[in-house]
């Protein structure tokens, strides 16, 4: 626990369920859910549905799955804004018997005729709030004016519902983005006239593209759900989060969610945008992959191979486990596995590949006759070796190859057993076939020469 932190920690999370879970959210979930378990304390969560028109349920799931599908829970239930609308109704009667607020007959911008609001009357002064990332900051309030806190006394608006909602949950830190420093001395001002205490402040750096603009879906995915279709894990979504806008001080850039618990430090977050860099997420979910459990790693590849493969692996359980290594060096997160097996990655290991003869000649070599020949032995040499690892086939073969010209020797036999310009080595590609496919397919070459 922080030495200066006596009381208990409560962190909340307020999204807006006005779109999906979206990953600067996720970030605000994930330094909130740190702080607070770090001091045990707890993490609230609330949907802010205040605006009926764009609040949709669909998104609310979203949220909610998606906090789940991170791991970062929450205490308590879930408080819904838009079923409190009698709560919000006493603070604006409070307020307006008080002259702390009252009712304005106006013009109304958006329907353009008269009808009436709910102002806040501003008392026009300085507010100066401690901010845990950024320090004192200081806001002139005169230039807000009476600003709207809701259309009617059933219509609360965003500043007073969360000013209420963080008083009676008895928030002690509101840690947000940077895109809501401005709404702070509105909301100091209301928590002065309704008694609330002032909670500790944290903002955090925006998340900004590349081009250091506001992230938008221009720059790729910006919903966690993006995210997780694409095959990255939850565990280094959370682990790139984290270093959005914070770093150990260290090297160090690998972390699980138990070890962000012991090292994050809201101190330590920086104040300058933090850019998002794909690469750099890739590179943390290939590290992350390889910490994964194999049955996990392998139900994975099962769950993005298309059908087709799919029922093959499962057919084929031993040239499965071959693969397995290959595709977890070759890929950076699970969509890669499609992309390989719409590609035909795979097909070679399943099925006699197709290809031109003139390929399987090793660079400027032409001779079918002396190909031939070298195939013969090929199989000849293969036949004699028992245990058919890859290891040992590459003992039996090399002094043979290296007699003759390993690219003489070599390239002939992956290709052909490949029938791609890359693939594994022809020792790991013959023992994933095993000595008869491999035979065979060396005689379908064999044929091929003959038939030229
Ligand atoms: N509902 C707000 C949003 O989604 C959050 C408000 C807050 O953190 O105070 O942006």
């Amino acid at each position: 626990m922080n030495k200066e932190i006596t009381e208990k920690i409560i962190t909340r999370l307020p999204p807006s369920p006005t779109g999906l879970f979206h990953i600067g959210t996720a970030r605000t979930a994930l330094f909130n859910y740190l702080f607070a378990r770090q001091n045990n304390g707890q993490m609230l969560f609330r949907l802010e549905d205040t605006d009926k028109e764009r609040s949709k349920k669909e998104f609310e799931v979203n949220i909610i799955s998606g906090l789940e599908w991170l791991g970062l829970d929450y205490d308590g239930e879930i408080t819904k804004q838009s079923e409190r609308t009698e709560v919000y109704k006493k603070y604006l009667e409070k307020m307006i018997e008080g002259g702390l607020a009252y009712i304005s007959e106006e013009e109304i911008k958006k329907e353009g005729q008269r009808g009436s609001v709910i102002r806040f009357k501003n008392p026009n002064k300085e507010v100066i709030f401690k901010d845990l990332i950024r320090g004192d900051v200081k806001f002139d309030t005169t230039e807000l004016g009476d600003f709207v806190i809701a259309k009617s006394l059933e219509e609360p608006l965003y500043h007073l519902t969360v000013v209420v909602d963080d008083f009676e949950g008895e928030i002690t830190h509101v840690i947000r983005g940077e895109d809501h420093i401005s709404n702070t001395p509105r909301q100091i001002l209301i928590q002065e006239a309704i008694g609330a205490e002032r909670p500790i402040y944290a903002h955090l750096p925006l998340i900004l593209s590349p081009d250091r603009s506001k992230m938008s879906k221009r720059h790729g995915a910006t919903s966690v759900d993006d995210y997780k279709e694409k095959g990255y894990l939850p565990e280094a979504i959370i682990n790139y989060l984290a270093l959005m806008g914070w770093n150990p001080g260290t090297e160090e850039e690998i972390f699980t969610l138990s070890e962000l618990l012991e090292k994050f430090d809201i101190k330590k977050v920086n104040k300058g945008g933090a850019i998002f860099n794909i690469e750099k997420l890739n590179w943390i979910n290939k590290e992350h992959i390889k910490l994964m459990p194999e049955e996990d790693f392998k139900e994975k590849v099962l769950e993005f191979s298309s059908e087709e493969l799919k029922e093959k692996f499962v057919k084929y359980p031993r040239v499965f486990e071959e693969i397995l290594p290959i595709i977890k060096e070759r890929i950076e997160k699970f969509e890669d596995v499609t992309k390989m097996c719409t590609d035909g990655e795979f097909d070679y290991y399943f099925f006699q590949p197709e290809y031109e003869l003139e390929k399987i000649f090793w660079k400027d070599e032409n001779d079918p006759f002396v190909l031939r020949l070298r195939m013969e032995k090929i199989i000849e040499i293969l036949n004699s070796v028992g245990e058919f690892t890859a290891e040992k086939i590459k003992e039996a073969l090399w002094d043979y190859a290296t007699e003759e010209g390993r690219g003489s020797v070599l390239w002939p036999l992956r290709y052909l057993l490949s029938g791609r310009d890359k693939s594994p080595d022809p020792f790991t590609l013959s023992e994933i076939l095993g000595k008869e496919e491999t035979i065979k397919r060396i005689n379908y070459a064999i044929e091929k020469i003959q038939k030229s």
